[in-house]
């Protein structure tokens, strides 16, 4: 179902108003982990300023180590759908559990599947039963075929409103976090219908590495990039050494909007 050989034309995912896929490039900022209501509200005023609409943010972290911040679960869906009601922004949070897909939907407006969940098939199909669009990370270790396979799991239930993200493999290169694999967007554009974003925050681990690689994600011809923001990084909960603070994410959207302007 995924597949442009039976689809030729572009899905375009639909998020309060903005259409994901129309041929417009989108950006997807906020913080890793949803903190507090102020943390998320001084990331979605930087955010509106620059005329964004999509804000991200976990709710639910799917942490390497128990022992690291695993989120606010539902009272960060809540300051999320706050946050969104208040600056008119649409919300993005990953969901962990196929039992809280449906509790999500009453407060977010894309539900994100991580890449730790990419083949977690009974979360895939619970999110082809809703009517809400998914971000679906590529996983880990995960061939391109297997990420469009974990994206058909998904259309197979009958819920078609998916983008594609990118965020960078395991391989044996240790100077970035994950390897970026750029080329996985065009070959995702051939092979599927379906949006593609790149977040360069996961897939680099490295702040100066974010607009290199957003250049490049913009450039091949990426639907969107998703970055981290966060008021004050060197205290966040989460991914301190890779959020951007608000002065580097204004810095960030002007010199890669220049770059936009060239093509
Ligand atoms: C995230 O975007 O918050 C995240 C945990 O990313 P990933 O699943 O790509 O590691
Ligand atoms: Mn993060």
């Amino acid at each position: 179902l995924v597949s442009r050989k039976k689809h030729p034309e572009n899905t375009i995912v639909e998020v309060k108003g903005e259409r994901i896929g129309d041929g417009n490039q989108y950006f997807v900022m906020g913080p890793c982990a949803v903190e507090s209501y102020e943390q998320v509200a001084a990331v979605a005023e930087a955010v509106k300023k620059q005329g964004i609409k999509l804000l991200r943010g976990g709710a639910y972290k799917p942490r390497t180590s128990p022992y690291d911040f695993q989120g606010l679960g539902v009272e960060g869906l809540k300051i999320l759908k706050r946050i969104a009601d208040e600056f008119d922004l649409a919300v993005i949070s990953e969901i962990v559990t196929p039992a809280d897909i449906e509790i999500a939907l009453d407060y977010i407006d894309v539900i994100q599947i991580g890449a730790r969940n990419m083949q977690n098939f009974e979360l895939l199909k619970a999110a082809g039963q809703v009517n809400k669009p998914i971000l679906l990370k590529r996983g880990l270790a995960a061939t391109i075929e297997e990420f469009i396979n974990a994206a058909e799991y998904i259309m197979s239930q009958g819920n078609g409103q998916i983008i594609l993200c990118e965020r960078g493999i395991r391989t044996y290169e240790r100077a970035t976090r994950n390897t970026l694999d750029i080329s996985a967007v065009p070959i995702l554009k051939k092979e599927t219908h379906l949006p593609v974003f790149v977040d360069v925050t996961h897939s680099t681990g490295r702040r100066d590495l974010l607009i290199p690689c957003a250049k490049a994600a913009l450039a091949i011809g990426a639907d969107g990039v998703m970055a981290e923001v966060h008021p004050d990084p060197a205290v966040a909960l989460s991914d301190s050494a890779q959020q951007m603070d608000i002065a580097q994410f204004n810095e960030f959207m002007e010199e890669v909007r220049a770059f936009q302007r060239q093509f």
